[in-house]
């Protein structure tokens, strides 16, 4: 089944008695919804591909219907599903699908989304669950949404000086200076102190998932700008999104659950 291409899983859900609506994206055609016609009954033909944590090779079919694809057959290329059993990788890694499915637009392939999804999977698989890493990918998913937040300069005049009294405004496309910040009244609107400010521009500068996880344990960033770096963040994915994410919620269950996010 050669000519599948490559892809990912980002959701299944249960369609009628025995098929399955599964969202895929794919390096050909991006984001796609396909039916695997009878995959309730028998995934054999699709030999295990149909879960997160695999990337595989799918084979679509014409459009039968409106947008929907049909899924013929499956196969897994390369699998990281050993980290089931880990809550927090699969707790990571299912964010990841989400906000994939949710910030980037139907049937618009990057060819940079499944080499960004993959590198999750591999340090995960690697060295364990990355408040670091997940950075990283956030903010890489955001630049190829076309969102990247403004964090070297004021996002709406452009200034430089950020030191006192910058406020992050994830309507506005980032951190804004003091002056613009008078004017950032919008939801999600947070003070930003330099130190947080640091935290982001490095996790931006790191360059891989696998990199980004050295300021997990780098001593000139306190947990606070981690902290205080990851709700910026979160709080641009909602605002582009324009609802909470599920996958968030229960990342933050984790968190209250006392492990460690
Ligand atoms: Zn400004």
């Amino acid at each position: 089944m050669s000519e599948g291409e490559l892809g990912v899983v980002l959701k299944t859900t249960p369609l009628r008695e025995s098929d399955l609506l599964v969202t895929l994206y794919t390096e050909t055609h991006g984001r796609v919804a396909t039916v695997a016609r009878g995959a309730r009954k028998s995934q054999r033909r699709f030999a295990g591909a149909l879960q997160l944590l695999v990337l595989g090779r799918y084979q679509l079919g014409r459009k039968p219907c409106g947008d929907l694809w049909s899924l013929d057959a499956a196969e897994v290329e390369r699998e990281f599903t050993q980290l089931a059993s880990d809550v927090i990788a699969v707790a990571h890694a299912s964010y990841i699908a989400e906000l994939v499915g949710a910030l980037l637009p139907p049937e618009a392939p990057d060819p940079h989304v499944l080499d960004v999804i993959v590198a999750l999977w591999e340090t995960l698989a690697e060295a364990g669950p990355s408040p670091g890493a997940l950075r990283a990918v956030e903010l890489e998913l955001l630049d190829i949404a076309g969102h990247r937040p403004g964090l070297e300069a004021c996002a709406a005049c452009g200034a430089t000086d950020l030191e006192r009294g910058a406020v992050f405004d994830p309507t506005r496309g980032g951190v804004m200076c003091r002056r613009c910040a008078a004017t950032s009244r919008g939801p999600g609107v947070r003070p930003i102190d330099s130190g947080t400010l640091q935290y982001l521009r490095a996790i931006a500068a790191a360059g891989s998932p696998a990199a980004a996880r050295a300021l997990d344990t780098d001593p000139a960033i306190v947990a606070a700008d981690r902290t205080a770096g990851r709700e910026a963040l979160v709080a641009m994915v909602t605002n582009l999104v324009g609802k909470p994410l599920k996958s968030l919620e229960y990342i933050a269950k984790l968190g209250a659950a006392g492990r460690r996010p």
